[in-house]
């Protein structure tokens, strides 16, 4: 089996970046916008895809391809993650370019939205080859990317030393820049608090929602999918907010303690590089299980349409769904949770914390300053709350989904701002 295949929700008619063009359009049709405007709105300002041919360690030849999407600059430079894993393409690149539009302009940031990536499996590769392909990648795509330009950060299958290794390459070229690149080493100018941001945004906008919701958070099961950087960070603090963390999947299997897992332990194994489940109480069952654990608050953090009309019903009976990944419901499944009532939370609010502290990080770096940590969790925190605040407020008063709201004030922002700039 491939990485990913039993949770990839693309085999239906919509694909990742259909999904996000539905919700796009639903926004885009309640506000008014007519269908130019509309076309300028859902289609990318460039598409680059290159090809990468890598010798690798042993001397094999292989090529990769590479891919950077710019949807949208309207509001500041490009920005967006990188991604490395085996099943990237085209499709699901834009899509993730087109929610980073959306969701800089939710949690008010001067960025537009931009995405990355590279078919490749970083961990079938030895470092030295990650390296070469990292290092291959930036000089292609180098004139397109600069600090008021286009900026990357890390995404599923890279990390800060990924940052680190872009951030020389493109500075052998241009000049010494820290601002090239976010999500970097603290050491070479990253910032305090980026590892944990998306993770710790996400657990910042689940504390609001509970106590919104009235909800006691003593009382809540959480279920994970994906234990890398966001959803090892989530669980950890909303293992520290006091909810109980019962369940986390892995791409080969589901870790499960009806009681509550140790997380901090298991954060200690991923760090060092040990199983998960190493010295925890757990039960260890195959990857799917994980639907079967009923959870009241279920977070995936893996890939994209891993939410999808084969599983949505062993949801339906949780309280909430936050997407700590990136489109990880089907437009199908998405229904079916409204439907029954289910709180989602959507991506372009719950995971917008990674992107907040980039900015802290960019910001920091343009400056010349560093922030203290506390500064840059206190600024998150205040910034999850506030957006969450005013989509909820919004989805109240008008009767409509949280995602439906958000993707709505996200495009508002991005309309008055290119109109201001006689742009539309
Ligand atoms: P990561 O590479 O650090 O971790 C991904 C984890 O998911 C790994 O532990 C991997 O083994 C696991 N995984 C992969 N396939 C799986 C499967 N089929 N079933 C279960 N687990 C699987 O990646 P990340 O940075 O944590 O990103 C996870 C998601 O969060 C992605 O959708 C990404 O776009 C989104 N996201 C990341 C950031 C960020 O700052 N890193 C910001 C916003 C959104």
């Amino acid at each position: 089996m491939r990485q990913g295949e039993q949770v990839q929700g693309w085999t239906g008619a919509m694909s990742a970046s259909d999904t996000v063009d539905h919700y796009l359009t639903q926004a885009m049709d309640r506000l008014g916008l007519d269908d130019a405007v509309q076309e300028v709105l859902r289609a990318p300002q460039q598409e680059v895809h290159v090809r990468l041919p890598v010798k690798l360690s042993g001397g094999r030849l292989r090529v990769f391809n590479g891919f950077r999407v710019q949807h949208n600059n309207v509001r500041g430079p490009f920005k967006g993650g990188l991604r490395f894993h085996p099943e990237v393409d085209l499709d699901e690149v834009r899509a993730m370019a087109s929610l980073m539009t959306w969701k800089c302009a939710l949690v008010e940031l001067p960025f537009g939205g931009a995405k990355g990536g590279v078919d490749c499996a970083p961990d079938a590769l030895e470092p030295a080859d990650v390296e070469a392909i990292t290092r291959a990648f930036t000089t292609r795509v180098d004139r397109l990317l600069g600090p008021e330009r286009d900026i990357p950060a890390p995404d599923m299958g890279t990390d800060a030393r990924t940052m680190a290794w872009i951030f020389d390459e493109w500075c052998k070229l241009h000049g010494r820049q820290q601002a090239i690149v976010t999500g970097k080493p603290v050491s070479l100018g990253g910032s305090f608090g980026r590892e944990m941001a998306t993770g710790g945004g996400l657990a910042y906008v689940v504390e609001e929602a509970l106590a919104h919701l009235e909800l006691d958070p003593s009382q809540m099961r959480v279920s994970l999918q994906g234990f890398g950087n966001v959803g090892s960070w989530a669980a950890l603090l909303l293992d520290r907010l006091g909810l109980s963390v019962v369940a986390v999947g892995e791409i080969d299997r589901a870790i499960i303690n009806l009681d509550g897992l140790d997380i901090p332990q298991m954060v200690q194994n991923r760090l060092a590089g040990l199983p998960l489940e190493d010295e925890v109480e757990a039960e260890v069952a195959a990857s799917e299980e994980l639907f079967d654990v009923h959870a009241d608050i279920f977070v995936p953090a893996a890939l994209g349409g891993s939410i999808h009309g084969g599983n949505v019903d062993k949801l339906l009976g949780a309280t909430m769904v936050v997407e700590g990944a990136n489109n990880p419901t089907t437009v199908e499944a998405d229904r079916a949770l409204e439907q029954e009532g289910v709180y989602v939370i959507p991506d372009v609010l719950a995971n917008a914390g990674g992107v907040v502290v980039s900015y802290f990080e960019w910001t920091q770096n343009l400056q010349h300053f560093r922030w203290e940590e506390e500064e840059v969790n206190r600024k998150l925190r205040e910034t999850m709350a506030r957006a969450y605040r005013g989509v909820a407020a919004r989805s109240e008063e008008r009767d409509l989904p949280l995602r439906t709201t958000a993707f709505e004030i996200g495009v508002e922002r991005v309309v008055r701002d290119a109109r201001l700039r006689s742009l539309i």
